[in-house]
């Protein structure tokens, strides 16, 4: 366990497991019990590792056809449930993140249900792409947890239309070229995420899943409050962190023009429409389109 009394102190908002789930119950229980006496969130990324083994890809019909070894959906949804039966047993919220599958959807919402203080947020690529975008290997189309299927894609939409699914986040990870022009066995996982976040997610009000507002209170108003940031809002006094969005923009994601030293997108070649305009941090101006 991480000196999670000193990191709070030092300004940390929230400790994780991301990287490197903890698969030791009693660790997780533990780490939760002080978590709730320093008041610090924890993040926690739901995979049990025993079943993801030496998986590259989400097991189905696309990782048999491409002879890929397959992560099972149910390793996401046994640690999902795992995590919402210990924030019940301690009293402590979690938040869970990156939600792929259709079975910790229903996991969070059942236990949501019950009064459980679970949190969690889904990634645009999980609702948007399937499996079968990593055919032809595409290392850009790799990460933990993996794309899964039409289904669970259904579930994931469904899951933020009925409130299950509180935020949407990005899970952006940058990756040299080095570690994804290789074999997709060897290749690092994940995808940059920032720069497609938001017209990606402009396709959930287009499609009628979320209302342009239920849509900014996912991506910024709902982070916060979980995170405890007094951000998030605009009034006067709060902190002036602001982007103005342009949801007509169209463009189409070009490696030369991403803002992102890296480039490994699986939206490569896309056709976006919607982009930020304007970023004000802290008060300054940091991004004008
Ligand atoms: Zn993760």
């Amino acid at each position: 366990m991480s000196e999670m009394g000193e990191l709070k102190e030092s300004g940390c908002v929230a400790v994780s497991d991301d990287g490197k789930p903890v698969n030791n119950s009693e660790l997780m229980m533990r780490a939760l019990q002080y978590a709730a006496g320093i008041g610090i969130m924890v993040i926690s990324h739901a995979e049990e590792l025993e079943l993801v083994g030496e998986g590259t890809m989400n097991e189905g019909f696309t990782s048999t056809e491409l002879g890929l070894k397959g992560i099972p959906r149910v390793a996401e949804d046994i640690a999902t449930a795992r995590e919402t039966m210990l924030a019940e047993y301690t009293g402590t919220p979690i938040h869970i993140a990156h939600v792929s599958t259709k079975g910790a959807v229903r996991i969070i919402r059942e236990a949501k249900v019950r009064g459980v203080k679970v949190t969690c947020e889904t990634a645009p690529h999980y609702f948007t792409l399937t499996d079968d975008a990593v055919r032809g290997y595409n290392t850009n189309a790799k990460m933990n947890p993996p794309l899964r299927e039409a289904d669970d894609v259904a579930a994931i939409k469904a899951g933020l239309k009925d409130g299950t699914i509180d935020a949407i986040a990005t899970d952006h990870a940058p990756h040299h070229l080095d570690e994804k022009d290789v074999e997709f066995n060897i290749a690092m996982n994940g995808i940059i995420g920032l720069e497609t976040s938001l017209p990606l997610s402009l396709g959930l009000v287009t499609d009628g899943t979320l209302t342009i507002n239920q849509l900014v209170e996912k991506m910024s108003c709902i982070p916060s409050k979980i995170l405890g940031l007094q951000r998030g809002t605009i009034k006067v006094g709060s902190v002036a962190d602001i982007t103005v969005i342009d949801p007509t923009c169209e463009w189409v994601v070009e490696a030369d023009r991403l803002s992102s030293k890296s480039k490994n997108s699986p939206f490569l070649g896309w056709k976006m429409k919607g982009a930020a305009a304007v970023t004000v941090v802290d008060g300054k101006v940091a991004f004008s389109r």
